[in-house]
């Protein structure tokens, strides 16, 4: 079975066989070495002069992210599932929080944000998702993170990249928090988050809030290359593993294939029919609106053996979503745009001729030519 799913993704084999080693002890030179050599890695790729990894999933990154570095109020950016999330972590800690609420096909307006900030002096932190998952939809975050630090640079961004960290560049100029998740773009199992913080994130965390979730322990910690508690050991030496590979291909190649990848997708689905759901769609992930989406899932998974993403609340059946995140082989990502081709047309929608392969290759390899 492929799994196409926009998280958890598929862990290549020399990243499983990294891990595959016996457990070292995480209070060892050893192991403090290869924490060391992560960390740096992960800084790199977040372009940013801090970071923590947490033994958690992502929530529990985007948790500490709003118990550290909010104290007063927050605006929360809910245009969908993970947006609202946040929303109900800042409800659950008693902070009071605005919400700019949208569809979950439109990404949110600089415009939008500027208003509540002037609206609302006492709002000290952004929460927003770069890529909100739930539609498959791109925020312009860069944007909105400048506005942000116009109307007041003490305000802290707060930016969820679990599906967008590792799939592409983004501009962390203006971003304080930039959280990533294990099991999304960097192709390891669940159960390990990351964030990126920035200097001034690092001076407002201060001595930090919380117990196991309190950023300034483990800053503290991870500056000498150890953590607060124990360490989740076989993740961390699978970080450094993917990290390891993703530098030896180089970053611009990696997010090049990724790009070209999501593009040739897209390009083959809407010439197959499909109709994006997303108005600014991710390069994560490609979003379908469907009222048959739970047929074609079906014919997909059971005809050809690919496993991929429905929807959620409201767009439960209408949607299907087919994972762009990692070190995808091309001829796999060809394979599902073909397989949708086909489900297509044993659901008498289209006759099947080709069309979506033959699109998906020559949008993929102009891309990765450079003639487009
Ligand atoms: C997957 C995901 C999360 C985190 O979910 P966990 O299940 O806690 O790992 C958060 N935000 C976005 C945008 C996601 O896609």
């Amino acid at each position: 079975m492929l799994l196409f799913t926009p998280g958890p993704t598929p862990v290549p084999e020399a990243i499983r066989m990294a891990m595959a080693g016996p457990t070292i002890h995480h209070r060892t030179p050893e192991f403090e070495a290869i924490f060391k050599e992560a960390r740096t890695r992960l800084m790199r790729l977040f372009g940013m002069d801090e970071c923590v990894m947490l033994a958690s999933s992502g929530t529990g990154a985007m948790e500490s992210c709003v118990t550290n570095l909010c104290a007063k109020k927050a605006l929360t950016v809910n245009a969908g599932k993970f947006g609202e999330r946040f929303g109900k972590i800042v409800e659950a800690f008693g902070l009071e929080h605005v919400e700019l609420k949208y569809a979950w096909d439109t990404p949110a307006s600089v415009e939008d944000v500027k208003a509540a900030l002037l609206d609302d002096p006492d709002i000290d932190a952004l929460c927003i998702q770069v890529c909100e998952s739930a539609g498959g939809l791109r925020h312009p975050v860069e944007k909105i993170a400048a506005a942000v630090k116009a109307v007041n640079p003490d305000i802290m961004v707060i930016a969820d990249g679990i599906t967008a960290v590792g799939v592409e560049p983004i501009d962390t100029t203006h971003i304080d928090a930039l959280i990533a998740g294990s099991q999304k773009a960097l192709m390891l199992p669940p159960g390990m988050a990351m964030i990126g913080l920035s200097d001034a994130a690092v001076k407002k965390v201060g001595d930090g809030n919380g117990y196991y979730f309190n950023l300034a322990s483990e800053i503290k910690k991870q500056r000498q290359n150890t953590t607060a508690y124990t360490a989740p050991t076989t993740l961390v030496i699978g970080l450094n593993k993917v990290l390891e590979m993703i530098e030896a291909k180089g970053y611009e190649t990696f997010y090049l294939q990724t790009r070209a990848r999501a593009l040739a997708t897209r390009a083959a689905l809407e010439a197959v029919g499909c109709q994006l759901y997303p108005r600014t769609p991710a390069l994560s992930m490609s979003a379908v609106y469907d009222e048959e989406a739970n047929a074609v899932r079906d014919i997909l998974k059971t005809e050809f053996s690919v496993n991929i993403a429905g929807g959620q609340d409201h767009l439960k059946g209408k949607l299907f979503r087919i994972n762009q995140m990692g070190l995808i082989p091309v001829h796999e990502s060809a394979w599902v745009v073909n397989a949708v081709e086909w489900a297509y047309d044993k659901l008498d929608r289209r006759p099947y001729d080709g069309t979506a392969s033959r699109i998906f290759n020559e949008v993929y390899y102009a891309n990765m030519n450079g003639n487009v």
